[in-house]
């Protein structure tokens, strides 16, 4: 990914999505914002307890940055499951100003409709920005652990496929920074989970840290999947960035014991 800048304002983007020119695709940071500490600066999450007036600005700053209207973004109220909300026109704008009125139980956001900017929401989860140039079709996704197991990537691809005839091998798979190997430690009961999930391949996502602890690898297990489903590798790109090591630029919820901001992924088709 590479990093831009307008003014104080920092945001990523995926050299892999960057050239298509009907495409937005962007990561935000913490950097350029409003909100105070424990938020700071540039948090975009309505449902963490910041000032939503801090919020809407700093929507809007970022929204500005990429180019695309902030009262026009369609959120999710995420809940680390697999519930994906396909965006039509009565979705419009819902979640933009607040929490309550996101799509409900919904971690995948699926359009093919231009000039509306989907976010996702995360703070140590990956989240994955999709898009097949193709169909022009375009999805976010919130994904951890628990998202993950209960395949909310293969699911995602599935309903781009079923919706709109997108074929998995057209689609675009950006990865963004979450919190990495090297940080994120889980208890036997989740390894064990995963174990089962993919037997035979503990060592691809499951690092032994001493005395005795598991640190899980979230990028390799959606590489995994999403490689199942036939998107290609070529057409995945990964941050590699890990948010818990990287706190002055992303908000950690492992590093920072649950209080922080939420920086987001949007995706927006161009008209
Ligand atoms: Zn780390």
């Amino acid at each position: 990914m590479t990093e831009h800048q307008d003014g104080s304002l920092a945001y990523l983007a995926y050299g892999l999505l960057d050239p298509f020119p009907d495409l937005v695709a962007a990561v935000s940071t913490r950097s350029g914002g409003m909100s105070a500490p424990p938020f700071d600066s540039l948090n975009l999450g309505l449902h963490v307890g910041d000032d939503a007036e801090a919020v809407w600005r700093n929507r809007r700053l970022f929204c500005a940055a990429v180019g695309v209207d902030a009262d026009s973004l369609v959120v999710g109220q995420q809940a680390h499951g697999t519930g994906i909300a396909v965006v039509t026109k009565q979705h419009l704008r819902r979640g933009s100003r607040a929490w309550d009125d996101g799509l409900p139980g919904t971690d995948a956001l699926i359009t093919d409709r231009p000039s509306v900017p989907l976010l996702t929401l995360v703070a140590d989860c990956c989240v994955c920005s999709l898009y097949d140039p193709v169909r022009r079709v375009v999805a976010v996704a919130h994904a951890g652990w628990r998202g993950l197991l209960g395949g909310i990537l293969p699911r995602t691809v599935t309903a781009m496929s079923e919706s709109f005839g997108c074929h998995p091998s057209d689609v675009r798979v950006g990865i963004g920074p979450c919190i990495g190997p090297c940080c994120y430690e889980v208890g036997h009961e989740v390894a064990a989970e995963f174990e089962k999930e993919f037997p035979g391949e503990r060592s691809t996502f499951l690092r032994k840290e001493e005395p005795a602890s598991m640190h899980l690898d979230l990028t390799a297990v959606a590489q995994r999947q999403l490689r199942q489903e036939g998107v290609l590798d070529e057409h995945t790109e990964v941050s590699g960035i890990c948010t818990s090591c990287n706190t002055d630029s992303f908000y950690s919820y492992r590093a920072e014991a649950g209080v922080t901001g939420r920086f987001g992924g949007l995706i927006m088709l161009r008209a």
